[in-house]
């Protein structure tokens, strides 16, 4: 097992003790132990590079006040550094269009695409928004039927489920169901794969045309590391993400997968999915994440 991150960076800044500003040796030194361990917290490599960079800048020739210690101070602008990476505090969704306002769900299967499409409705009813909940998970066996379940106990409502339809034309309907029954929100939970692939991406694409989404929401389990990168640009370049929710954020990851996704894709991460629960979605705050990179 490797060491945590805050753990490293502990160590790494237990040896800078000088005074005076901070040379690029020193400087040099502490952010070789920080490009380790971001990239053993699985930030992928151009998103370590490139922030490193940035750090290194900052950092050389600044003077070490006598209240903290040169550690101290490399903490707070790695600290900083990630805050700006991370992006915005507490971006909320864009709800700006002629009702239904639509939300499309896209991510892998098991990400908690389902999960969180029903703690936003969730979220949403308690701002009073009427909200309609469908599933064009059609190869998923019981898929629909999840959706239908977390549909009653957000107390929303959901798209009544015609078996063998397909997902375009339960879009389709979604739509003209929202429009005569006054709702406010559309909510559309798509089919994931195991994997990226094209047909997936094509059957998005074509829901997405017709939908003509307000919100293309990318749902990414935390646990899943390097592959954020791929994940978040593929959904980016071919259905076009407006913003990321993170979930399983209440497990022992370490959060990397944001700072790469994050700068991979220039999106902001919107929510953070902290368990099971319908209550269990939070507004991102990138202080926190980056406190919790840091330890
Ligand atoms: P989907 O295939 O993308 O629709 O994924 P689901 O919504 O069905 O979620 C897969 C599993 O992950 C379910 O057992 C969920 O309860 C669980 N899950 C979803 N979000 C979270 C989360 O934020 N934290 C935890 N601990 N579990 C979650």
């Amino acid at each position: 097992m490797f060491e945590s991150l805050s753990q490293r960076l502990s160590g790494v800044f237990d040896k800078l003790t000088g005074r005076g500003a901070l040379s690029e040796a020193d400087v040099t030194e502490a952010l070789r132990e920080v490009r380790v361990a971001l990239l053993e917290a699985d930030v992928a490599l151009s998103v370590v590079k490139d922030f490193v960079g940035r750090v290194k800048a900052r950092a050389i020739g600044q003077d070490v006040i006598k209240s903290v210690t040169p550690g101290q101070l490399v903490v707070k602008i790695v600290h900083d550094e990630l805050i700006a990476t991370l992006g915005t505090d507490g971006v909320e969704l864009n709800l700006n269009a002629v009702p239904p306002a639509v939300i499309l769900m896209v991510g892998l299967q098991g990400s908690g695409k389902t999960t969180t499409s029903g703690k936003l409705a969730v979220r949403l009813k308690k701002d009073k928004k009427k909200v309609l909940l469908a599933s064009l998970d059609v190869y998923r066996p019981a898929a629909q039927q999840q959706l239908e379940i977390l549909a009653r106990q957000a107390d929303v409502g959901s798209l009544p489920i015609i078996m063998g339809e397909m997902p375009v034309a339960i879009t389709r309907r979604a739509l003209d169901v929202g429009r005569k029954e006054g709702y406010d929100v559309v909510i559309l939970d798509t089919a994931g794969r195991l994997h990226i692939d094209q047909e997936l991406m094509a059957e998005v694409a074509a829901v997405r045309d017709v939908a003509k989404p307000v919100e293309t929401l990318l749902v990414v389990d935390a646990m899943i590391g390097q592959d954020a990168v791929t994940l978040a640009h593929e959904f980016n370049e071919k259905v076009g993400v407006t913003g990321m929710v993170l979930t399983r954020v209440d497990g022992d990851s370490r959060g990397g997968a944001a700072l790469s996704m994050r700068a991979v894709t220039g999106r902001p991460i919107k929510f953070l999915g902290m368990g099971e629960k319908l209550e269990a979605l939070e507004p991102f705050h990138p202080d926190r994440l980056a406190g919790r990179i840091l330890g």
